[in-house]
């Protein structure tokens, strides 16, 4: 699905329409954008994060990156609503992080009064993968869905749950830790110290570090599924243990959550293209009898967008808008 904005988008789009103002936090970069009630990325830009030099100072180029896109966003329309949506754990309700393991540093800081007051404009936040579940019930996969839950495998594993329409954060901002879960009791620890986590077992870290184990040499979960594709042995293994741990995750989740659809986002899923019969397979073959069937599995048609999608979402939800995508066909 193309979310670039397209002559018919212009010609149907009036002047006046709502839009709203993002921004998508992660560890690398940071990225903002104005987009309209429909999903389309009207105009964007991106920089470096560099969460080392605190989070002031990202605070306030953040605010000039956002405040730049406005005004470059060659749409008759009003802003109406900002948010932000980030990697956490972050509190939704103020906008402080608390202990964020890929932007260290920022424990207990929140950029809400500076981009708020560079914006003029209330900002809302949000946790990236709970956002991007979100974007998948009105943009992705799950359109219309109430009960959907987004899993991003990537360097770490992540996840969103939207039950009932409502996105699930926990008492501290901290729900959805889909990658924490132990499926591997025993094996190997995650970064955050958990043993035998679907992390440590099947996120892009988590393979690399099976290399290591194995005293290979590929540098990145990349360069493995590369090596499988080309019929290495050791890195066909380790694609396979990948996809089993995954499914083991993946019918956990499905007997915990009994959602519509499962959307699978991030680097390692686009690796195991190649292997996602398998990956269903083995799902249904460890999941409950009542996944005979089939499971409700799907990769992201939004590719790298689903958090600013999501954050879009939250921010028309604030000034009383349902964001969807256009119907189609
Ligand atoms: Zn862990």
């Amino acid at each position: 699905m193309s979310r670039a904005l397209t002559a018919a988008d212009t010609a149907t789009m009036m002047s006046g329409d709502p839009l709203v103002l993002v921004a998508d936090i992660g560890g690398t970069s940071m990225r903002a954008a104005v987009v309209d009630a429909r999903g389309v990325l009207i105009e964007r830009a991106t920089i470096a994060t560099e969460p080392e030099r605190g989070l002031a100072d990202a605070a306030g180029r953040l605010a000039v990156l956002m405040t730049e896109v406005r005004a470059n966003a060659a749409v008759p329309g009003e802003v109406v609503a900002a948010a932000v949506a980030t990697a956490g754990p972050v509190d939704p309700a103020t906008g402080k992080y608390r202990f964020p393991p890929n932007l260290p540093g920022w424990h207990d800081e929140t950029m809400v009064p500076t981009l708020s007051e560079a914006l003029g404009l209330p900002v809302h936040v949000g946790h990236d993968a709970t956002l991007a579940a979100l974007a998948e019930t009105r943009f992705g996969a799950g359109i219309g869905m109430r009960h959907l839950l987004y899993v991003t495998v990537s360097t770490g594993i992540g996840g969103g749950i939207i039950v009932d329409g409502r996105p699930v954060t926990g008492a501290h901002g901290g729900a959805g830790e889909v990658g924490h879960m132990i499926v591997a009791p025993g094996g190997p620890s995650c970064g955050a110290g958990c043993g035998g986590c679907l992390e440590a077992v099947a996120s892009g870290s988590g393979i690399v570090a099976e290399v290591r184990r194995r005293g290979l040499s590929w540098d990145s979960a990349k360069g493995v599924f590369a090596a499988a594709a080309e019929g290495d042995a050791a890195a066909r293994e380790i694609v396979e243990s990948t996809v089993r741990h995954l499914a083991n995750g993946l019918a956990s989740l499905l007997a915990i959550f009994d959602p519509e659809l499962v959307v699978l986002g991030g680097g390692v899923t686009q690796g195991l293209a190649p292997y996602w019969a398998d990956l269903e397979r083995l799902t249904r073959d460890v999941a409950l009898p009542r996944y005979a069937g089939g499971v409700p599995l799907a990769r992201t048609s939004l590719g790298g967008d689903a958090g600013l999608l999501g954050a879009a979402v939250l921010a028309f939800q604030s000034a009383g808008i349902e964001a969807r995508a256009a119907a189609r066909g």
